[in-house]
């Protein structure tokens, strides 16, 4: 199956969403879901081989740098890089979950600015085109964490597309060590129950 060429509006729309109103960052939830039902579903890579909008846009941009691609480190597609990925994603989902928690329960301010790799500011307000008023507080955290997660992991993927291969983010997506991980674990339960 092929990843649509036109998949990649999705992603530029999500980041555009987020100028009109952070707290359509929260789309971000449903895109980390779909993944993951349909990797239950069908015990395959079925968002990654045809659906997933951040590979459309990997390929358009990586394929429309000047100069031929590098094949990515070894470090990438065979080492340990998967793995710290994975280590920052949880990190980072926890550290959302935690802080939302916070600002919900003990009236914590929250925290409306974009941060890259969790805690590096961007020195710059996000412009809001429509304010929404009677929002939670929390809801506001979340939608701001959710969108720097999103951007952080979105621009190392675009710097390695533009690096190296278009889909090297593909070889270190949590997504995808999650999904092998899931496959191979089921496919081993399969094989020990014929
Ligand atoms: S590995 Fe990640 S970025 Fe690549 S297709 Fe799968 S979900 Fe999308």
């Amino acid at each position: 199956m092929k990843n649509n060429r036109y998949l990649y509006l999705i992603v530029l729309g999500y980041f555009l969403l987020g100028l009109v109103n952070i707290h359509f960052a929260l789309l971000g939830l449903v895109c980390m879901s779909i993944p993951l039902i349909l990797l239950f579903k069908n015990t395959q890579k079925t968002w990654c081989q045809g659906y997933c909008p951040r590979a459309s846009l990997l390929n358009k941009v990586g394929k429309s740098r000047l100069g031929r691609s590098k094949a990515s480190p070894k470090f990438f597609s065979r080492g340990n890089m998967k793995w710290i990925m994975l280590i920052y994603f949880g990190i980072s989902l926890t550290f959302i979950t935690i802080s939302t928690l916070r600002v919900a329960s003990a009236g914590v301010a929250p925290m409306e600015m974009l941060r890259l790799l969790i805690v590096i500011p961007l020195p710059f307000d996000m412009p809001q085109l429509i304010e929404l008023s009677g929002m939670a507080s929390w809801l506001t955290h979340l939608s701001y964490r959710f969108y720097s997660m999103m951007l952080t992991t979105t621009l190392i993927g675009l710097t390695l597309s533009l690096l190296y291969k278009p889909r090297t983010w593909c070889s270190v997506c949590p997504i995808s060590t999650i999904s092998s991980q899931y496959i191979s674990q089921k496919t081993k339960k399969n094989q020990a129950f014929e």
